[in-house]
């Protein structure tokens, strides 16, 4: 739990088409039926978790990210190249005394500035992303949006997760990037706990495998959720035994459900899923409380 009485948990895969996105909204409708939620979606390049709520209203401005890029003053520059050297991103190039500034590669970190002994930069603002709030019946739902083609995912995602805890929402539940690369791993640092979601496939297993060796990284207690089951006949548990993480769920494969996860519809009207996010929400939150125990 953050200093803010929310308890996040992150819904992560170690690939994308598990159910990852159809879980954390699953969990989410759940929290809601007893405490103040919102459903964060930190899967910037690609939000799609509001597409599950057709009846969703905006509830709130869209606000807008950006990151300060440093734009050249010509006249004042001497061709030094110390920015260049200083950037650790390559945004800048120095060749024959020209600077060239990318300003899609830079981060923003303000360094080259900081740096320039005669002032030559000036730092204007870039938007790379927006986050947007609407609500579904109670439930609320928080979108990060990258701008297309920009490659700073990272910049959006850290800024959807201080608009979520701004929120002050009782439970949080992210769904995060797939996959274990930067952006993957910005959305799962702050969490209490991770819900990895997996299929029961030798392909699955191996990407579960590098899913839970960056929860272990960050130190934060995971469980897996296997989705499909009973669709592959890898044998999932036998390794998650091994590994020492455990199975928190189970959601039997069926071919309704697995269609309504490709439409990004809820499975509605079907008693027996409503049973197993319950059970898979009650131990994520038990989870997160040892967590912070610990
Ligand atoms: S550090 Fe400043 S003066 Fe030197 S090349 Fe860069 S912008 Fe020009
Ligand atoms: S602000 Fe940082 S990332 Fe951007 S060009 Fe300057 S040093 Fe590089």
């Amino acid at each position: 739990m953050n200093e803010a009485g929310t308890t996040v948990i992150a819904v992560a895969s170690g690939k994308g088409g598990t159910g990852k996105t159809t879980v954390a909204a699953h969990l989410a409708i759940a929290g809601a039926r007893t405490m103040p939620t919102v459903l964060v979606d930190l899967d910037v390049e690609a939000p799609d978790a509001t597409g599950y709520f057709k009846d969703a209203r905006p509830s709130g401005a869209a606000e807008e990210v950006s990151v300060l890029v440093p734009r050249l003053l010509e006249a004042r520059c001497t061709g030094c190249g110390l920015c260049a050297r200083t950037c650790r991103f390559g945004a800048i190039l120095a060749i024959g005394g020209v600077m060239t500034i990318d300003q899609k590669a830079c981060k923003g970190c303000g360094a080259c500035v900081a740096a320039c002994p005669t002032a030559a930069l000036e730092e204007t603002p870039m938007t790379v992303g927006a986050t947007s709030i609407s609500d579904a019946g109670g439930l609320s739902l928080l979108e990060g949006r990258m701008v297309v083609g920009d490659i700073r995912s990272t910049v959006v995602i850290e800024a959807t997760k201080k608009r979520a805890a701004a929120s002050y929402a009782s439970l949080s539940v992210r769904d995060c990037p797939p996959g274990v690369s930067c952006p993957a791993t910005h959305a799962i640092e702050g969490a209490d706990y991770i819900v990895l979601v997996a299929e029961p496939t030798e392909f699955s297993i191996h990407d579960l495998k590098a899913a839970i060796g960056l929860a272990n990284g960050r130190g934060i207690p995971a469980g897996v959720v296997i989705n499909k089951d009973g669709f592959g006949d890898a044998d999932i548990a036998g390794f998650c035994e091994r590994e020492g993480i455990p199975v928190i769920g189970r959601i039997a494969f069926k071919r309704e459900r697995a269609a309504s996860g490709a439409a990004a519809s809820l499975w509605r009207g079907d008693p027996a899923i409503t049973e197993e996010i319950d059970t898979i929400l009650a131990r994520a939150l038990a989870g997160a409380r040892r967590g912070t125990l610990r």
